[in-house]
């Protein structure tokens, strides 16, 4: 599948003084046929309005969708082979699962009409790869969300789509549920091999499921790639800061003669690199504790988290109001100052006016650790 130039704007409603709404903007992607594609970004961020595009319920402002080698922009929905599963399952809840899951069947006209029983046997067949078989009979009212869910995408699989769109499927569902049905998308993605768009504002739904994120703001394409990939080498600040639970630390910092500074810490070298203002992103992973290390924090508490600890403390440099470390259950932490070494691998400098990603080889030892001791 591929996407090019698409651009949605909405028309403000109110003519006064609101401006029109650029929803989707400029939005370019080549999609692997086969494959699970993860859009993910922020609430607003026209996850849903390129969704709707893809299938034809809004009509783009500019630009072109094709499937294959077949430009479908100007195709009905209908005709578009598309399999739609919403947050809400918008079920029939006067249908049984099973009338659920025949009816786009039944809507089928001309030659690709199928008889009964060949109706039966596709819907039975798909009810059992969603393994909701034993439920046919019952209502949505009798199911489960997670139950409906499945239906919901039993029902879109029936007619076996080109490409399969999620928009936040799991929204609806507890916790625990989430977590499970997350896995069953991936198993049933797997199976039927069929390209699928998932959307989701929740960046470890789709970094834990899919082949290629794309991170969304504003309408744009801020960075798309691997989940690792993105996550190891953010773009900029922004997608740095939308991966990653608990998020990562944001600092403010310089560099200045080939020394990287957190505040007054030069807490690495920084090379290739010429003097600037920078922030400072430090992963939470990439926290040592370390009596002789250069950035010097203040505990605030330590939770316990089962395997590891989360130190929470505070650094005159830290943009958020705490910074947050993950280290392991062993090592101990004592009140007042602490302080830490930093991995030199889970650090990214960015621009503090573009906030872009600053190249840098960063590495510990050198000078940066000396200037600390002399203070
Ligand atoms: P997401 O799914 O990422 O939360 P949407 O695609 O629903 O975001 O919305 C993107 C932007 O477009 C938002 O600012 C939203 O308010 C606006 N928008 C979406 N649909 C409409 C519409 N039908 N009319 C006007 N504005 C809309
Ligand atoms: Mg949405």
């Amino acid at each position: 599948m591929k996407i090019q130039n698409l651009t949605k704007i909405f028309p403000s409603r109110n003519k006064k003084n609101e401006a029109d709404v650029t929803a989707v903007d400029d939005f370019t992607i080549e999609l692997t046929d086969s494959e699970l594609v993860g859009l993910l970004g922020p609430s607003g961020c026209g996850k849903s309005t390129v969704l709707n595009l893809i299938c034809g319920l809004l009509t783009p402002d500019a630009g072109r969708i094709f499937f294959g080698g077949d430009d479908v922009t100007e195709l009905p929905p209908e005709d578009r082979g598309i399999g739609l599963v919403f947050q809400n399952y918008a079920l029939y809840p006067h249908l049984t699962a099973l009338q659920n899951i025949l009816f786009p069947l039944q809507n089928l006209k001309g030659a690709d009409k199928l008889s009964k029983e060949a109706m039966l046997a596709k819907a039975n067949e798909t009810a059992k790869l969603v393994q909701i078989d034993g439920l046919l009979d019952r209502k949505p009212g009798e199911l489960s969300g997670g139950q409906q869910q499945r239906v919901a995408i039993a029902r879109a699989l029936v007619k076996t789509p080109r490409v399969l769109l999620l928009d936040e499927p799991l929204s609806n569902l507890d916790a625990r549920l989430r977590l499970q049905m997350r896995e069953e998308i991936r198993r049933i993605q797997q199976r039927t091999r069929i390209t699928t768009v998932f959307v989701t504002h929740d960046q470890e739904e789709a970094m834990s499921i899919c082949d290629t994120i794309v991170v969304m703001r504003d309408g744009s394409i801020e960075q798309a790639g691997k989940p690792q990939d993105v996550y190891d080498s953010p773009a900029n600040l922004f997608v740095a800061q939308f991966l990653g639970t608990p998020p990562i630390n944001v600092f403010l910092g310089r560099v200045s003669g080939g020394v990287l500074y957190a505040g007054d810490d030069a807490i690495l070298t920084a090379g290739g690199v010429p003097d600037q203002d920078v922030y400072i992103g430090i992963r939470p992973e990439g926290f040592a504790l370390d009596g002789n290390g250069p950035l010097r924090c203040e505990l605030d508490r330590v939770e316990v988290m089962g395997r590891d600890v989360s130190i929470v403390s505070t650094h005159g440099a830290s943009v958020n109001a705490s910074v947050r470390s993950i280290v392991s259950a062993e090592s101990a932490a004592v009140f007042g100052e602490i302080r830490f070494a930093v991995r030199p691998d889970k650090v990214y400098l960015f621009d503090r006016e573009t906030e872009k990603r600053v190249p840098a080889e960063l590495s510990a030892g050198g000078r940066a650790g000396q200037n600390v001791r002399r203070m």
